[in-house]
């Protein structure tokens, strides 16, 4: 890909990810402080959006982003802060619960390929595939005979995507296990926010090296050239935004859409 920005938090393929060595309150790169940080944010909102605009015109090539990250992790306001500024008609958020028991019926993959973006669409994955090699793994819902096999069958998955001229961005927002018991506390005292608060969460965090294991073995296995994995720094919600929002950018660049050749539109007359 063309020099950016991204390349600092890509996951190289082959490479093994290390999520104890990243710091997740870091600001490295960023285009200053908070405020400036935020400005250019917003310019990189109305560059996705012209992006988008020729994405959608040319109708040959899709976007999926795949967000993962821990409880609190900010999937929620990375999708609510990133794509705001985006074409609805052409973007899509697919949310991945527990399974239904008909979901439970097919292959693992089989919910998940039915959300998958047709050409011009961008498509983001609120959860994913990855929890079929994640909750998964730590809650062993199957036996590992049968969960390790998937990151190949993932690795294919995505092969099989990206041939089909879907570009895949997989984002793994990064928040520190302090960062995530400041962000808990805050949807408990938060009446507008404990709606978010499940018990469960904590039994979950007391899981947090499992899940981190998890998601270590997951990046390592299956970060691709077709399918990269990017690991942000999410602790401060700005800086995360702008690292989402240059990777998004830096991607579509990189597809560089066109808008289709207009029809030959010589002697035409509006009457
Ligand atoms: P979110 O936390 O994403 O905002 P929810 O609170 O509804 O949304 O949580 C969704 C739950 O579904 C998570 O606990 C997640 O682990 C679970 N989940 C998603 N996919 C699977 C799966 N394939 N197998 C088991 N559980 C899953």
């Amino acid at each position: 890909m063309a020099k950016g920005h991204a390349h600092r938090w890509r996951v190289a393929p082959g490479a093994k990810a290390h999520l104890g060595q990243v710091d997740t309150r870091t600001t490295a790169g960023a285009p200053g402080d908070k405020a400036e940080t935020e400005a250019a944010t917003a310019d990189l909102a109305a560059e996705l959006a012209g992006l988008q605009e020729r994405l959608y015109a040319e109708a040959r090539q899709s976007l999926l982003v795949v967000l993962q990250a821990i409880d609190a992790g900010g999937k929620d306001g990375t999708i609510r802060s990133v794509f705001r500024g985006l074409n609805p008609a052409s973007c899509r958020v697919a949310s991945f619960k527990v399974p239904s028991e008909e979901e439970r019926s097919h292959d693992f993959l089989w919910r998940v390929h039915a959300k998958t973006p047709a050409a011009g669409e961008v498509v983001v994955f609120n959860r994913s595939h990855y929890e079929d090699v994640l909750v998964v793994r730590v809650h062993e819902l199957v036996p590992e005979a049968v969960w390790r096999p998937r990151y190949d069958l993932i690795n294919g998955f995505e092969a099989n995507l990206a041939a089909a001229g879907t570009r895949i961005v997989k984002l793994f927002l990064h928040i520190s296990k302090d960062e995530q018991a400041e962000r808990f506390q805050d949807r408990l005292d938060d009446p507008a926010k404990r709606w978010k608060f499940r018990k469960g969460d904590l039994e979950e965090r007391a899981r947090w090296d499992d899940y981190m294991a998890a998601f270590e073995e997951a990046l390592s296995r299956t970060s691709t050239e077709a399918a990269p994995w990017y690991v942000v720094p999410a602790d401060r919600n700005w800086y995360r935004n702008w690292a989402v929002s240059r990777i998004l950018v830096e991607t579509l660049q990189d597809m560089d859409p066109n808008y289709p050749p207009a029809e030959d539109l010589a002697g035409v007359v509006i009457t």
